[in-house]
């Protein structure tokens, strides 16, 4: 006889994780699970979490969902990519996009045949044969026939919440409201079987998703799951977060400025700009950091300024028992490179594809724990790169960063890069050549040497090759509508602002 089906999952807290969660369930599985999700308005959610990138296009079109009224209703803008300022050194700037940049050849990427062309006079810019970047800087967007402009979103993450809510609620999810005040636990398995919260009511489930952000209520305060702490790689532990008024129409892309003991986000929406500056509590306090964040800002003001810890580290074990950590409460590797909703994704979806009949599989637990770590080890090892490669000296912060040992992983990559101009991209990470690509490049790495590929044109073959890749981009961009009327016609909210 087989045991009782596995039917009532309970979601713990409802912010980006929690309602992500639910309706990706609630959709996929509709009435074949009982599906609960409990948050607490009295505690509310992190409330930043803005910038997203490209495979969240994916999700929400797996979902089902109409990207017109999802951006309208969370006031989102196309992003293109980041640019970087300071990165490298003071003074210095690149942008790490979402396309492809130039053609590749199956055997080498163009950056093989880049770096032979300006070994032979070519002097034009890498920057120059990726038609997101060339989009981005010139603030021009548009939807091209066969996906080929590659972008993600940003967006208000209340509104987000709010969106994913009624499209979870419509399709079944149970919302609880209260405070989760205890955690049970079956004596003889371990497993949480209820969760009482200060209402009075008491929850029963059999699977659980810890979505309580930080706190990490069930994965760790109950069932101890463990974390490593990788602060001594990623040295940032603080944010001070703030929203102003747009000052101009949005540009599509996020921006990263570096400062003397961090770096600064600018987050454009249709409605407001997200700012925040995230720095190292062991070199800036709490007041300077305010300070400096309020000298560089645009616009008005439009709340107070929502100060935020955090330490960059990883759960240990992403699914314990019956409970599978989904969000911050799974780990967190500061918000440099927009991972987080990413991971949260990752999660929701890879628990769908693993989700138990029944009893729950070790083997599936294994499995699931495997693949998490293997993503946050490869984006840890991506967002180190950013700090590690710089020509920084000017601040005891940069001079750490610069000096601190980094993962071997991490070391291979980038000396492989520096020797060869490989990149080679692992399983299924998440960042593909051309990322790293730019980050290295843009960090100054730069290879000593190319593919003999390269060579086989002749020099009039890489002159076209190179001309013909930087005349579309060129052509294609100039072509392009800005993106704030994109935007407007699109999915402009009320107040979205055009050009
Ligand atoms: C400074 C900073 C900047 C960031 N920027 C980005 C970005 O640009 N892009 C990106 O992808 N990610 C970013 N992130 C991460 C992003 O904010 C989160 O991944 C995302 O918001 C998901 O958070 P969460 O749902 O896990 O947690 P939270 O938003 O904290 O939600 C936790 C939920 O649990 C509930 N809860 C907690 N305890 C209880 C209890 N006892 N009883 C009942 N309910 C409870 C809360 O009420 C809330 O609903 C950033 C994070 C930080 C710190």
């Amino acid at each position: 006889m087989s045991a009782a089906r596995l039917k009532r999952i309970v979601i713990a807290g409802g912010g980006t994780a929690g309602w992500m969660a639910a309706a990706a369930l609630a959709r996929t599985l509709g009435k074949s699970i009982e599906l609960t999700l409990i948050e607490s308005d009295a505690i509310g959610t992190i409330g930043v979490g803005e910038s997203t990138i490209p495979p969240l296009v994916a999700y929400n079109r797996l979902l089902g969902i109409n990207e017109a009224d999802f951006m309208r209703a969370t006031q989102a803008t196309f992003k293109l990519g980041i640019l970087f300022d300071d990165w490298k050194e003071k003074g210095s700037r690149y942008f790490h996009s979402f396309g492809t940049t130039g053609q590749d050849h199956w055997s080498a990427g163009f950056q093989h045949f880049w770096l032979y062309g300006r070994d032979r006079g070519h002097q034009q810019p890498y920057d120059d044969y990726c038609l997101e970047l060339v989009a981005a800087l010139q603030g021009k967007f548009a939807h091209l026939p066969e996906d080929r402009m590659n972008y993600a979103y940003q967006l208000d993450s209340g509104l987000y919440a709010k969106f994913l809510r009624s499209m979870a609620e419509a399709d079944g999810t149970r919302r609880v409201e209260g405070r989760i005040a205890t955690v049970e636990l079956d004596g003889e398995t371990g497993n949480i079987a209820s969760l009482t919260l200060d209402t009075g009511a008491n929850i029963q489930g059999d699977l659980f998703l810890d979505c309580t952000g930080f706190r990490a209520l069930l994965i760790e305060q109950h069932l101890h799951a463990g974390f490593d702490d990788w602060t001594h790689w990623l040295p940032c532990d603080s944010a001070i977060a703030i929203q102003t008024a747009s000052i101009g129409p949005p540009v599509p892309y996020t921006r990263a400025m570096a400062h003397d003991a961090g770096w600064q986000w600018r987050i454009p929406l249709q409605h407001r700009v997200g700012n925040g500056l995230v720095y190292c509590s062991r070199y800036l306090d709490h007041d300077t950091a305010l300070e400096r964040l309020l000298g560089n800002i645009e616009g008005e003001t439009l709340v107070q300024p929502n100060k935020l810890r955090f330490t960059s580290g990883v759960r240990r074990r992403q699914w314990h028992r019956n409970c599978i950590a989904v969000g911050l409460s799974g780990g967190f590797m500061e918000p440099l490179e927009s991972t987080s909703i990413h991971l949260i994704q990752r999660a929701v979806l890879r628990l769908i594809r693993m989700l138990p009949l029944s009893e729950i599989s070790e083997r599936d637990v294994a499995e699931f724990n495997d693949q998490q770590h293997a993503d946050m080890l490869q984006i840890r090892d991506f967002l180190v790169l950013h700090y590690k490669a710089t020509e920084r000296s000017d601040s005891p912060f940069w001079r750490y960063c610069r000096d601190m040992a980094v993962p071997d992983t991490l070391t291979q990559k980038i000396e492989l890069f520096r020797e060869t101009g490989r990149v080679f991209r692992k399983n299924e990470e998440l960042f593909a050549e051309n990322s790293w690509v730019q980050v290295m490049m843009g960090q100054g790495i730069m290879p000593r040497a190319w593919h003999p590929i390269a060579e086989k044109l002749s020099d009039e073959e890489l002159a076209r090759l190179l001309a013909t890749v930087r005349d579309n981009v060129a052509r294609t961009a100039s072509g392009l509508p800005t993106h704030g009327t994109y935007v407007a016609r699109y999915c402009g909210a009320s107040s979205a602002r055009a050009a």
